[in-house]
């Protein structure tokens, strides 16, 4: 077992640790199963041998990467660990669990954007991923710690987390791809039957509790307190070193520049901080010159850090999250409540919300030019509409909006919206479905009246 692990430090000269993500003296093995810094009990982070990384410069590393690019080549075909030197390199090629996460595409919004007035209008489609959002990302990454842990004779019966829909299918697919037990915490009823149908389908075992997203994580963090059961909500930063490769994609796919602003849906705000990260990284190693600006959106019925954001950050309260359509979101005490204020700060960033109705419109809109965005990517969408009219983000600046999940897990809200029946919110984008007997002259009739409305 040892010399499998001596066998792995001969394969790359590349080093990731933990440290204290709030500046204690403190350095871990990855390998360890802790989530907090055992001098102040802040979240931990890992931390890159980044002058070891510096000794290959910026057209290096740019090279590589675009080699392997969405190629075969095992694992580096992957968007995850196409980037492994800066993401994960204390894993073992042969322990990487990976589906091919990564490479989404991003789309480019001419349409959308000229009817919102931004030109240059950019969404990163996280979604179109293989359990459907972009917690696949970090889930490859973790699994495959864990994996890695296992072979190296560490001893894990399963890998736990507390989940709002989107970490727990990407969790109970990776750990089925691994052969790993996935414990999943659902808050009942507050998900999408699709969200609560694939970790079932993956073989987890899926526990419904009569509580909130918050009363999940706050039993997951008990429960696994016993080593033997591995901790995989964002906490754990091994997820945000996988999620911070969104950063190193979208200035790829960008030919190596960088936006002006990027827009996040935010609800535990690990994917806010992920992102800070990557493009840090790629600043500190020269690939980059400058940072983009970010807009944290949260849905109004759960925006702590919007709150926070309003008194400059020198308060934070967490707050009971109320129900949301953004239900991925829907989050009052949000675990990397620091690191996502550090990151703000640290990216000239602000926060925005929006409304249920907001949102929903936002979504329909956008979908009428050929997209089909999940709830939270319309709070983003919204959150972008509400910044240009107030002047923050001009019509020139090159914005990239992150779409967390894929609409198909969302279909209830979006029927319910268009047969006018979500309760607090008029659909002012409905379309509706025309039911006709099957007759020729019916349907020529319905094309006719449709083309009228179009053309008044
Ligand atoms: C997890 C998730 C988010 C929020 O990400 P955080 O890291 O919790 O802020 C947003 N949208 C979707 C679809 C998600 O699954
Ligand atoms: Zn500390």
């Amino acid at each position: 077992m040892a010399g499998n692990r001596e066998n792995h430090r001969q394969q790359t000269p590349y080093r990731a640790w933990f440290r204290c993500g709030e500046g204690c003296d403190v350095r871990l093995d990855l390998t360890e199963i802790v989530y907090h810094c055992p001098k102040c009990g802040g979240l931990l982070e890992v931390e890159h041998d980044i002058e070891r990384l510096k000794q290959q410069s910026p057209n290096y590393w740019r090279r590589l990467f675009d080699e392997r690019y969405m190629r075969t080549n095992w694992p580096y075909g992957s968007g995850v660990w196409g980037k492994k030197e800066w993401v994960c390199p204390e894993v073992s090629n042969e322990n990487v669990i990976s589906m091919y996460e990564g490479g989404t595409n991003l789309f480019w919004a001419e349409r959308f954007g000229a009817e919102i007035g931004v030109e240059d209008l950019w969404i990163k489609q996280c979604g179109n991923s293989h359990t459907g959002s972009f917690k696949d990302l970090g889930m490859t990454v973790l699994v495959s710690m864990v994996n890695e842990m296992i072979a190296q004779g560490i001893a894990i019966d399963a890998v736990a987390c507390a989940s709002t829909g989107d970490t727990s299918a990407a969790l109970a697919a990776y750990c089925a791809a691994a052969g790993i037990p996935a414990v999943v915490l659902l808050p009942r009823a507050k998900i999408s039957p699709a969200q609560l149908i694939q970790p079932i389908a993956n073989g987890a075992l899926v526990l419904s509790l009569d509580t909130d997203f918050d009363g999940c994580m706050a039993i997951v963090k008990e429960i696994t307190k016993d080593k033997s059961i591995y901790l995989a909500n964002s906490m754990n930063s091994l997820r945000i070193e996988g999620q911070k490769t969104v950063a190193f994609e979208i200035v790829q796919q960008c030919d190596w520049e960088v936006p002006d602003w990027v827009v996040i849906p935010g609800g535990n705000l690990g994917n806010v901080s992920a992102l800070g990260s990557g493009f840090w990284m790629m600043k500190e190693l020269g690939v980059i010159n400058r940072l983009p600006r970010i807009v944290c959106a949260q849905a109004a019925r759960a925006n702590p850090l919007y709150e926070s954001f309003l008194t400059g950050f020198a308060e934070f309260r967490p707050k009971k999250a109320e129900k949301t359509l953004a239900s991925a979101i829907q989050i009052g005490n949000p675990v990397s409540i620091r690191r996502a204020i550090r990151t703000l700060k640290r990216f000239n960033g602000i926060v925005e919300q929006a409304t249920e109705q907001e949102l929903s419109d936002a979504v329909a809109r956008a979908d009428r030019t050929g997209l089909f965005n999940c709830p939270h990517t319309g709070v983003a969408l919204a959150s972008l509409i509400k910044c240009l009219e107030k002047g923050i983000i001009r019509k020139d600046e090159k914005v990239v909006v992150i779409s967390t999940a894929n609409g198909l897990k969302f279909p209830e809200f979006k029927i319910r919206y268009h047969t006018d029946a979500l309760e607090g919110v008029v659909g002012h984008y409905v379309n509706k479905p025309v039911e006709l007997p099957a007759r020729a002259e019916a349907v020529l009739e319905a094309i006719r009246m449709h083309r009228d409305r179009m053309a008044s």
